[in-house]
C-alpha cells in the first residue's frame, strides 16, 4: 500500500494521479490534497478518497471546502504553509508534487526533509533550485522520482545501465502547436491558438510553454538535475507524433528508446511504483496502424526561449532562476491577454540582461531573486 500526498491535485497531473490511483483501489491511500481554486474538484476528491487532510490557497475555496467537511473525518487547512504540513506528514510514504510554478520549491524540500520520496512533475522547482533539492534527496536518503513524461523514458531506458556509459540523453519535443512556423508569422498568433496542444491536454501554463518551446528548456534544465547531465550532451529531437517519449545514446553508439501511447498515466503509474511495473492503465501502441515516426532539429531562431533555457542552464548560479521567474511571468500576461506571444521570449531575455548572476547559497536566494525579477517586470509591464 502507497499513502499519498498530491500537492496540486485538481489540475491535470493530479487528476490523472487519482485515476492511477483508482484503478488499484487496494494498491494506493490518498492520506493528503491541496488546491488553490477548485473548490469543486476537491470536494469530489474528498467524497471519493477520503483524505486526512486538505488544503486550499484561496480563502474562498477554502470556506467552501471547510463547510462541505463540517461531518466528514477530513480536516482542512487553509494556506501556504500548511502545503508543507500536507507535503510531509508522518503516514505519507510519496508526494506526488503536480502543483504549477516555483512556489512548489518550498513545500518540496519539507518533504524530502521530512524523509519522503517525490513523484516529481513540478518542473520549475528543479530549475530554480536543482543543486538544493539533490542535496538534501542525498541528506535525507531519498527518491527523486520523475513523472515528467521525457524523464520518466530517460530514467526507464537508463535501468540495468551504467551512468558512466551514457554519451547523450536525447530529449523528445512534439514541437508544440507552432512547429515549422517562422518568428515572424508568430506575431499574431492568438491565445486560443496557443492553447491548442496537437497531442497533450494539460494545465494552461505548460501548454503555453509547450508552444514557445520553453517547456523543452525548461525539461533540458531538469534532465541536467535528474540525471547529472552536462548541457553539452542533452540534445532536444523534434518528434511530433510523440510515441517516443525520449532516448539514451550509450558511448557503443546504441540508442535506447521508450515508447508508448501519449498518456501521462504511464509515467506517474512507473513513479509511484518504481521499480516495480503495474498492470496497464494506457492504450497499448498499435504498430500497424503507425505510419511514420518523424524528427528534426528544432528552430531555436524562432523557439528563443529553448536557446535561452540552455544559456542560462550553462551559465548556471541564479540564471535559471531569473529565466523561469520572468518566464512565469510573461506566460501570466500573456494568459490574461496583456501581451503578444513574441514578448514571451523578449521580456525573458531582457530580465536575463538585466540581473547579475549569482552563486545559490540557500532557498532564500532563489526567493528573493524571484520577487527582484517580478517587481522589475510588474513596473515595466503594469
Ligand atoms: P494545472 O494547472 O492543471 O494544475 C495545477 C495544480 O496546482 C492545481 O491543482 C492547482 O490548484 C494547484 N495550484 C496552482 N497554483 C497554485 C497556488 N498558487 N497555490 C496552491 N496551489 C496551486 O497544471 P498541470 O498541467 O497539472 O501541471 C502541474 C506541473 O506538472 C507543472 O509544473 C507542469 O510543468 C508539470 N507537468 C505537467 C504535465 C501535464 O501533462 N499536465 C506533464 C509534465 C509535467
Ligand atoms: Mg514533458
Amino acid at each position: 500500500m502507497k499513502n499519498i500526498s498530491i500537492i496540486g491535485a485538481t489540475g491535470s497531473i493530479g487528476t490523472q494521479t487519482l485515476e492511477v490511483m483508482k484503478s488499484d483501489k487496494d494498491n494506493y491511500k490518498l492520506i493528503a490534497a491541496t488546491a488553490n481554486k477548485n473548490f469543486n474538484k476537491m470536494i469530489e476528491i474528498i467524497k471519493e478518497f477520503s483524505p486526512k487532510l486538505v488544503v486550499m490557497t484561496e480563502k474562498y475555496a477554502y470556506d467552501k471546502v471547510y463547510e462541505y467537511c463540517r461531518n466528514t473525518d477530513t480536516i482542512v487547512k487553509f494556506g501556504f504553509d500548511a502545503l508543507s504540513e500536507a507535503a510531509s506528514m508522518q503516514e505519507v510514504d510519496i508526494v506526488v508534487t503536480s502543483i504549477v510554478g516555483m512556489i512548489g520549491l518550498v513545500p518540496t524540500l519539507t518533504a524530502i526533509k521530512a524523509g519522503k520520496d517525490i513523484a516529481l512533475a513540478n518542473k520549475e522547482t528543479l530549475v530554480v533550485g536543482g543543486e538544493i533539492v539533490n542535496k538534501e534527496a542525498e541528506k535525507y536518503g531519498v527518491k527523486i522520482l520523475p513523472v515528467d513524461s521525457e524523464h520518466g523514458a530517460i530514467f526507464q531506458c537508463l535501468q540495468g545501465n551504467k551512468n558512466s556509459e551514457v554519451s547523450r540523453l536525447l530529449l523528445t519535443a512534439s514541437g508544440g502547436p507552432f512547429r515549422g512556423k517562422k518568428i515572424d508569422e508568430l506575431k499574431n498568433v492568438t491565445l486560443k491558438e496557443a492553447l491548442n496542444h496537437p497531442n497533450w491536454s494539460m494545465g494552461k501554463k505548460i501548454t503555453i510553454d509547450s508552444a514557445t518551446l520553453m517547456n523543452k528548456g525548461l525539461e533540458v534544465i531538469e534532465a541536467h538535475w535528474l540525471f547529472h547531465a552536462d548541457f553539452d550532451n542533452i540534445k532536444v529531437v523534434v518528434h511530433p507524433q510523440s510515441i517516443i517519449h525520449s532516448m539514451v545514446e550509450y558511448k557503443d553508439g546504441s540508442v535506447i528508446a521508450q515508447m508508448a501511447s501519449p498518456d501521462m498515466k504511464l509515467p506517474i503509474q512507473y513513479a509511484l511504483n518504481y521499480p516495480k511495473r503495474c498492470e496497464s492503465v494506457i492504450k497499448p501502441l498499435d504498430f500497424y496502424s503507425m505510419h511514420n515516426l518523424e524528427f528534426e532539429k528544432p528552430d531555436m531562431d524562432t523557439f528563443k526561449c529553448l536557446k535561452y533555457a540552455y544559456e542560462a542552464g550553462k551559465a548556471g548560479g541564479i540564471m535559471p532562476t531569473i529565466l523561469n521567474s520572468a518566464n512565469e511571468y510573461a506566460v501570466d500576461l500573456f494568459l490574461n491577454n496583456k501581451i503578444k506571444f513574441n514578448q514571451i521570449s523578449e521580456i525573458i531575455y531582457d530580465s536575463l540582461n538585466k540581473f547579475e548572476n549569482t552563486q545559490i547559497d540557500s532557498v532564500e536566494t532563489i526567493l528573493n531573486e524571484n520577487k527582484k525579477v517580478t517587481e522589475y517586470l510588474k513596473g515595466k509591464y503594469e
